[in-house]
């Protein structure tokens, strides 16, 4: 982790290392010692899961250990029931601060270009909080863009907890998968991340 970061990108660290159990000081913003203490042992715990889980290609990896260590678990076993399926399932967006969620929203509107993707603000979306992850599907290395492939894998990805966005009733988000959300509000589980789930 670089320490080049603002104020706010570093305690978003802090909150997610808490939420993790492995930060336990001040929520502050300021790097230190317990917060780069903590990010080593995530990094430590994070190798262990992708080793006793197994591990897949290079953007999975990335994108699975920007995921609390709980999530990651998961995702991987419902990745790996995907792929046992005979579906080329990779990772490809995960954990997300609170500006990148804003400029992800900010696409498609606004004069912005690109089509809308989200209808989550920062702090509105399971990503912004380490507990959700997107697939894409490839088909001869092609990414797969109809819906009707991510409609049929859902199920099976939806395994040992894991919530499957296609179940969702207003919004189908076929492509999304989380861990972890108890049940939980999106303004609650917020409150939950921002208070390092203290
Ligand atoms: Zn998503």
């Amino acid at each position: 982790m670089s320490k080049q970061l603002s104020k706010d990108d570093v305690l978003f660290r802090q909150r997610f290392l808490s939420c993790c159990g492995f930060y336990a000081d001040t929520l502050d913003g300021l790097w230190g010692k317990n917060t780069d203490d903590a990010e080593a042992a995530f990094a430590a715990r994070s190798a262990e899961i992708a080793q006793a889980e197994g591990t897949f290609d290079a953007r999975t990896e990335r994108t699975l250990f920007s995921l609390r260590c709980d999530a990651q678990a998961a995702a991987r076993r419902s990745l790996a029931a995907i792929r046992a399926a005979g579906h080329d399932a990779r990772a490809i967006s995960g954990t997300r601060t609170y500006p990148e969620q804003q400029a992800l929203y900010r696409q498609g509107r606004f004069g912005n270009p690109g089509p809308i993707v989200t209808k989550a603000q920062a702090g509105q979306s399971w990503h912004n909080f380490g507990l959700a992850w997107d697939i894409g599907l490839f088909n001869g290395g092609q990414y797969v863009t109809n819906d009707a492939p991510y409609v049929q894998v859902g199920p099976i990805g939806r395994t040992g907890g894991v919530e499957w966005g296609g179940d969702w009733k207003s919004f189908k988000d076929n492509p999304h998968y989380q861990f972890g959300t108890g049940g939980m509000a999106i303004s609650a589980a917020r409150a939950v991340f921002e208070a390092g789930g203290r």
